[in-house]
C-alpha cells in the first residue's frame, strides 16, 4: 500500500499501521484482484473493504446480513468522518428515499464536501422489487463488492442463508468489478462453495491464523456453579461479559439470580419477543447492563467490542462452538478470558440430546440419522478431551482445526498451572509403531485390543497377533491406552479420519518426524478423576493498572458513555477501550499528544480531543502521583532496531555472501540475519537479484506452485505444515521465511 494509504489510515480510522493478516488482503483488494480472506473474529475483516472504499474512486457496496450490525458499522464510521449509508427493510420509508437519493445523485445530504463511499446493503433488498437496487447500480461507477459473512452462501453451514445464493449475479452482471469475500468460517468446503458461488475468478485466498491470543483460556469444574461464577464476576468490576447456558430457562433463572446479587444481568433467547431480545441487545450495546445470559442465540451479530470474558455455565456442543462463542470475548485485542465450567451432568444431558435428536428430520433416511448422530457424539467427545486435557489448552483448540502451534502459549491454566508430566516416549512409540503396521486402518480401540493383546476376534483373522507390537502393552490397562492415544490425537501426532461409518487413526507427518528424530515426548500423566483446584485466572494488562489509573479509566469511561448517550451511539463508537487504556498510560494533554493514541484520526481529534485532554490533564493536576507512576509503568515499546548492525549486514550481502555465511562470520544467528534482510527488503535496500541468490530454489517453485493455485497462508507456521503435509519435505524456517519474499 502506497504513503496515501496510510495517511487515510491514520486520519480516519486512527491506525498507524496494518495488521499482518490485513495487509495482504488489502493489497489484493487495491490490485482489483477477487480475494477471499479468512480471519478470526476480531481479526478486522471491516477494514479490509473499507480501506480500499475511501482509496478508490467510485462507491463500495457491502453486502452483510445483520441489520444490527449494519448500523452500528454505518455510524461508527461516520464517527470518523466517513459517508457510509445502509438500506435494508428495517429503514422507514422517508430514510429509504434520502438513501437512494444520496446515491443517485451521489450528492450528501448531510456531509459537506464529501462523497458517498460505503452502501450497507442486505440480499433481500438488493434483489427486492425485481432487483431494482441492483440494476440501479449498473447505472453508477461501482469499485469493490464486499460480501461479509460471506460463508453464508454455503448450505453445509448452520448459518445459510438462501437469499445469498444468488450473489452469484454480481460477478455475472458486474464482471469489471473486483469482489472481496470475507468469513470466520474456515472449513475447505466452506471456502470451496464462497469461490464457486460467487463465481470468483483466480481469487486470491488468504487464511489467518485462528489463534486468538488475548484470550486466556480455563476450564474448572464446576461444585458450587453459582458461587464460582459470582467469584469471577465481581472480581472484574464494571467489565461486560456473555454468560451461555444450554436452556432457555436456565438464562432466565441466572439472570435473575444475579440481578438479586446487585449485578446488572439481561437475559437472551429465541423465544423472548423481538422488543425484549432489542432492549437487552441495546442495554449490553450501551454498557446499561454487565452481563448477559444467553443461549447460543445470542451470538452471531454481536459487534461489542469490548466483551472482556464469555462464560460457558453449561458445556457446549463442540468444539467449534466452543470456539465460536468464546471469539466473542476481546474483538478490541485487549486481555480477556473464557471460563467452562464443567460438569459431567451436562455430559448426560447432551448425550441424551443427541440420541433423541433428529428423529423427525425430513431431510435425513434412518442411516443417516444414526450416521448425523455419530458424528454428533464424536465432536462432543473430542470437546470432552479438551477439557479434561492437561496439555496447553491452545495447542488442543487450533489443533482441532489443524493448525499447528509450535510451543506452548503460556496464556491457558494449563500452562499457567500445569499438571505433572511423564516421560512418555515408549508409549508414544508403541502406540504409533502399532498404527503404522496395521496400515493405519484402524480405530483406537483395535489400536488398544493388539497393544493390550486383547481377545477381539480380528486380531487372530488378520494375523495381527504376529506383529511385534502385539501385546507390548500389557504392563497398562485399555483406559490409559486410550487415555494416550486421545492425547496424541490431541497433540496432532495423529489424525482421525471418517470412511462413511468407519473411523480410522492415521499419522500425521509429525509422527513419523518423531519416530525417525529419536527425540523424546512429553505425555500428562493420568490422574484417576481427582477435580482439579478452582483456578486463579489471569486478567493482565487492565487488572495491571494501578488504583489512580484505574480512577482515571473509570473517568474516562464515564465521558465516554455520557457523550454517547447523548448522541444516542454505543459508547465504544465515541472510543474503544484499547483507546482509553492507552490515555490512561500515555496521559496525553494536548492535541499532538492526543493525535498518537489509536483509534483518533482526524475527526475524533477535533471532535473530542479537548475534552479528553482536559479530562486527562485535570486528573493529573489532582493526583500528581499518577505522573510517576506512569513512568514505571513499562509502555509497548516499538521494536529498538539497530541501523547499523543492519548496515553491516547489506555489506556483507552486496559482496555476494549467503546469510548462512553472514551468520558464522558475525557470529549471529541465521534468523537474526534473515531479520535484517527482510528489514532491507522493505526498505528497498537491497536488490532483487541478492534476495533471489538467497532463495531455496526448490522451496521457490514449490511455493510458487501454490501460489498460482490460489493458496495463501498468513502465518508462517501454516505454511510450513501445509507444504510439509503435502510434499512430505522438511522445511527450515528461515529457507521459507526467505522463499516468501
Ligand atoms: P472482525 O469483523 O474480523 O470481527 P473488526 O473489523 O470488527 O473484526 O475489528 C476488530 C477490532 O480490531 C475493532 O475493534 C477494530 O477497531 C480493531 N482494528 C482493526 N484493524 C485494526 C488496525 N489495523 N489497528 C488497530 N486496530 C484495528
Ligand atoms: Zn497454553
Amino acid at each position: 500500500m502506497n504513503q496515501q494509504g496510510y495517511t487515510i489510515l491514520k486520519d480516519k480510522f486512527g491506525y498507524s499501521s496494518l495488521r499482518p493478516s490485513q495487509e495482504p488482503v488489502i493489497e489484493s483488494v487495491l490490485n482489483k484482484q477477487d480475494t477471499v480472506g479468512i480471519m478470526p473474529t476480531g481479526g478486522g475483516k471491516s477494514l479490509c473493504f473499507q480501506l480500499p472504499a475511501l482509496l478508490n474512486d467510485g462507491l463500495t457496496v457491502v453486502v452483510s446480513p445483520l441489520i444490527a450490525l449494519m448500523h452500528d458499522q454505518v455510524e461508527s464510521l461516520k464517527e470518523n468522518g466517513i459517508w457510509a449509508e445502509y438500506l435494508n427493510s428495517s429503514l422507514e420509508d422517508k430514510t429509504k428515499d434520502l438513501v437512494m437519493e444520496a446515491i443517485e445523485t451521489n450528492n450528501p445530504y448531510n456531509h459537506e464536501n464529501d462523497k458517498l463511499q460505503l452502501l450497507y446493503i442486505s440480499p433481500e433488498k438488493l434483489f427486492a422489487n425485481d432487483n431494482y437496487i441492483l440494476n440501479y447500480l449498473k447505472t453508477i461507477n461501482i469499485s469493490l463488492f464486499a460480501i461479509d459473512e460471506a460463508h453464508c452462501i454455503s448450505s453445509w453451514g448452520h448459518d445459510f442463508r438462501p437469499e445469498y445464493s444468488n450473489l452469484g449475479v454480481l460477478k455475472t452482471e458486474f464482471s469489471h468489478v473486483p469482489i472481496v469475500a470475507l468469513t470466520a468460517t474456515a472449513d475447505e468446503l466452506t471456502r470451496k462453495d464462497i469461490v464457486d458461488k460467487l463465481k470468483l475468478v483466480n481469487p486470491n485466498i488468504y487464511i489467518s491464523s485462528f489463534d486468538r491470543p488475548n484470550i486466556t483460556y480455563t476450564v474448572e469444574n464446576k461444585k458450587d456453579g453459582f458461587q464460582q461464577l459470582f467469584n469471577f464476576i465481581t472480581a472484574r468490576k464494571g467489565q461486560a461479559g456473555i454468560i451461555y447456558c444450554l436452556s432457555r430457562k436456565s438464562t432466565e433463572e441466572l439472570a435473575q439470580r444475579l440481578n438479586r446479587n446487585n449485578i446488572k444481568a439481561a437475559c437472551y433467547h429465541a423465544s423472548l419477543s423481538k422488543d425484549v431480545k432489542d432492549k437487552a441487545y441495546d442495554d449490553f450495546m450501551k454498557d446499561k447492563v454487565q452481563v448477559v445470559v444467553a443461549t447460543i442465540a445470542f451470538g452471531m451479530g454481536i459487534d461489542k467490542p469490548n466483551v472482556r470474558y464469555v462464560i460457558h455455565w453449561n458445556l457446549p456442543k463442540s468444539i467449534e462452538g466452543y470456539y465460536q462463542e468464546t471469539g466473542r470475548a476481546g474483538r478490541d485485542g485487549l486481555p480477556s478470558e473464557a471460563l467452562l465450567l464443567y460438569n459431567i451432568g451436562d455430559v448426560f444431558t447432551l448425550k441424551k440430546f443427541i440420541d433423541q435428536g433428529q428423529e423427525d428430520n425430513p431431510y435425513l433416511s434412518k442411516r443417516n440419522v444414526e450416521e448425523f448422530r455419530r458424528m454428533q457424539h464424536d465432536k462432543l467427545n473430542r470437546l470432552l478431551e479438551f477439557c479434561k486435557t492437561g496439555h496447553c489448552r491452545r495447542r488442543v483448540l487450533l489443533q482441532y482445526f489443524n493448525e499447528k502451534l509450535e510451543q506452548d502459549c503460556g496464556n491457558c491454566d494449563s500452562c499457567l498451572h500445569p499438571k505433572p508430566k511423564i516421560d512418555g516416549t515408549i508409549i508414544a512409540q508403541k502406540i504409533i509403531s502399532t498404527i503404522f503396521k496395521t496400515n493405519q486402518r484402524y480405530g483406537s480401540t483395535y489400536i488398544t485390543e493388539i497393544l493390550v493383546a486383547g481377545k477381539d476376534p480380528r486380531i487372530q483373522a488378520n494375523s495381527h497377533d504376529q506383529l511385534s507390537t502385539y501385546g507390548i502393552g500389557k504392563d497398562m490397562n485399555k483406559i490409559l491406552w486410550q487415555y494416550y492415544i486421545n492425547q496424541l490425537i490431541d497433540l496432532g501426532f495423529i489424525n482421525i479420519n471418517y470412511d462413511g461409518f468407519i473411523k480410522t487413526l492415521t499419522l500425521d507427518q509429525s509422527s513419523i518426524d518423531f519416530i525417525k528424530s529419536g527425540n523424546s515426548m512429553e505425555l500428562v500423566a493420568y490422574v484417576d478423576n481427582k477435580p482439579s483446584k478452582p483456578m486463579k485466572t489471569k486478567t493482565g494488562e487492565l487488572s495491571d493498572l494501578n488504583q489512580l489509573q484505574t480512577k482515571l479509566l473509570e473517568a474516562l469511561k464515564s465521558m465516554r458513555k455520557s457523550i454517547a448517550e447523548e448522541q444516542n451511539v454505543p459508547p465504544y463508537i465515541i472510543f474503544g477501550d484499547v483507546s482509553l487504556v492507552e490515555m490512561v498510560l500515555k496521559l496525553p494533554i494536548n492535541q499532538d499528544q492526543f493525535s498518537t493514541i489509536t483509534g483518533v484520526g482526524k475527526l475524533k481529534l477535533e471532535n473530542f480531543g479537548t475534552t479528553f485532554t482536559r479530562l486527562i490533564e485535570e486528573f493529573c493536576d489532582s493526583n500528581p502521583d499518577l505522573q510517576a507512576a506512569v513512568e514505571h509503568t513499562p509502555l509497548p515499546s516499538k521494536p529498538n532496531v539497530k541501523t547499523d548492525t543492519i548496515s553491516s549486514t547489506k555489506e556483507l550481502l552486496d559482496q555476494g555472501m549467503t546469510y548462512q555465511a553472514i551468520a558464522k562470520m558475525r557470529k549471529l544467528s541465521e534468523s537474526t540475519i534473515i531479520s535484517h534482510v527482510i528489514k532491507l527488503y522493505e526498505n528497498d535496500q537491497v536488490s532483487e537479484s541478492i534476495v533471489t541468490k538467497l532463495k531455496n530454489p526448490k522451496i521457490n517453485s514449490i511455493l510458487e506452485e501454490e501460489r498460482s493455485n490460489g493458496v495463501n497462508y498468513v502465518m508462517l507456521s501454516q505454511w510450513k505444515s501445509h507444504l510439509e503435509n503435502k510434499y512430505s519435505i522438511i522445511i527450515d524456517y528461515n529457507e521459507l521465511k526467505i522463499a516468501l519474499l
